[in-house]
């Protein structure tokens, strides 16, 4: 039987070391390795030119890079340059889709944490055809680490990151919690918790797990209606953990924390945006370290969801700041590419990228 290769990316220097050392590799590889990956971003033992080729050709046999095998199945930039998103491919086909945007701050890339998703709201494009499986730690990262590796080509970095793709990233808790704590290691990329944010439909022990951590992570809330019926017509997940019962946990988090939370609003035509809607709302987050973030929903025709006019829009937004709320009307990144919900994964399924129908043409 074919020995299986270890993989090296996510694992810390201290584990690095101690393998490197059972393979009888010298030590001081451990910290020249680390470099390439996470300094360096690069993910081929080929290339790590200060290595002698002996031990390149053990690491090699031995070892593997993950970011190195995913496959960039496609690449879209929104017109404007400032959004980029990728299709990647792992190794059993699984298709995931992370964007990276360029914000006046730097830049931010958004991960999906697992291959699509088993919650089954009605607007979101990731969820229609379910779940197939979680990421492991190291998938996460790697989604960062290939976004890294392009943006050192131009001397840059991201700084920020938001667990916002595909998936529902508590029901992933654990993997996605070892790759924002990789991220943060000070001999890695050294990225600060209250640069990072978790997205969430509102799984309250998740959120409740999160407050233990003790960790500065931002916390968003997926919230889109505060009246019963409707959000749990969206969102089935309001059936099993009522929005009440999220409001309560999150500002729970958000004092334990002291971070501000964020509660994501996507406004849908006909469904959530009346004077009664602000009233409410307002009511619910009033004192509130709170920030509301207003997103016209990206268009599902066959799911009934559609966008208000813009100037609904900017009039429910003007009626929570009138009632007290911190709330904005996100300005929309890469609509054109149509980076907000996973609807390239869901374009290319129909185009049979998963069944190796699309060549991978996908420019890099
Ligand atoms: N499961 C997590 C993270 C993934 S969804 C969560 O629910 O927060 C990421 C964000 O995209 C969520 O706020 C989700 O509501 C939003 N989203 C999904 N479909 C959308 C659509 N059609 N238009 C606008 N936003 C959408």
């Amino acid at each position: 039987m074919m020995e299986r290769k270890r993989e090296l990316f996510g694992l810390g220097l201290d584990a690095l070391e101690e393998f490197f050392l059972s393979l009888g590799l010298a030590r001081y590889r451990s910290k020249q390795v680390y470099n390439w990956l996470y300094k360096k971003f690069v993910f081929d033992f080929a290339a790590m030119s200060d290595i002698a080729k002996g031990d390149r050709e053990v690491l090699a046999d031995k070892c593997s890079i993950l970011p190195g095998e995913i496959e960039i199945a496609k690449t879209q930039r929104s017109a404007d340059g400032l959004t980029e998103k990728v299709l990647l491919r792992y190794s059993d086909g699984a298709l995931v889709e992370s964007v990276l945007m360029e914000h006046d701050y730097g830049h931010s890339v958004c991960l999906s944490s697992q291959v699509g998703c088993p919650m089954g709201c009605r607007f979101c494009a990731s969820g229609q055809q379910g779940l197939e499986r979680d990421l492991t730690a190291a998938e996460i990262l790697a989604q960062g680490a290939i976004f890294g590796k392009h943006l050192a080509e131009q001397g840059k970095r991201w700084s920020r990151l938001v667990v916002m793709g595909s998936g529902e990233p508590f029901l992933n808790y654990a993997n996605v919690l070892a790759a924002l704590d990789f991220f943060h290691r000070p001999d890695a990329w050294g990225l600060s918790y209250r640069h990072m944010t978790v997205s969430t439909c509102g799984i309250v022990p998740g959120i409740e797990r999160l407050a233990r951590e003790g960790k500065p992570i931002n916390l968003a809330i997926s919230l889109h209606s505060v009246r019963q019926e409707v959000r749990s017509a969206l969102m089935p997940a309001n059936k099993v953990y009522p929005f009440p019962s999220v409001l309560k946990a999150a500002a729970a988090y958000g004092a334990d924390s002291g971070r501000q939370v964020t509660y994501e609003y996507i406004l849908i035509a006909g469904l959530n945006h009346t004077e009664e809607d602000a009233e409410l709302l307002a009511s619910y987050l009033k004192g509130q370290n709170a920030a509301v973030n207003l997103i016209p929903a990206n268009p599902v025709p066959d799911k009934g969801i559609e966008r208000p006019a813009m100037k609904d829009c900017r009039a429910f937004c003007r009626r929570l700041q009138r009632a007290g709320l911190n709330a904005t009307l996100r300005k929309e990144m890469g609509k054109d590419i149509a980076a907000a919900c996973g609807q390239l994964r869901g374009a290319a399924a129909k185009a049979g990228v998963h069944e190796g129908g699309y060549s991978g043409a996908g420019d890099q």
